[in-house]
């Protein structure tokens, strides 16, 4: 099985459903797990980028996300899919 093909199973950040993804191509969010918000949004952005850890997001989730993120003025995620 090539590198490509590779799948992993995951929990999304934010609905906590399961789905499988592509760990080299999932949306992802980094997250600040002191105040479970993304970096940017919080109020010390230097200390939360430091605490930050990547956390996978489903479509769906990557929708609602970009949504919040547009309101506040910030520019959206970009997934890096190959499909649909
Ligand atoms: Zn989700």
């Amino acid at each position: 099985m090539d590198r490509a093909s590779e799948f992993a199973l995951g929990a999304c950040f934010g609905c906590a459903n399961v789905f499988d993804f592509n760990p080299d191509t999932v949306p992802s969010i980094l997250i600040d797990p002191e105040t479970t918000l993304p970096p940017d949004l919080t109020n010390d952005v230097e200390a939360a980028t430091a605490r930050a850890q990547r956390q996978p997001l489903c479509p769906s989730c990557v929708a609602k996300v970009n949504a919040k993120r547009e309101a506040a003025g910030l520019p959206p995620i970009r997934a890096l899919t190959t499909g649909s």
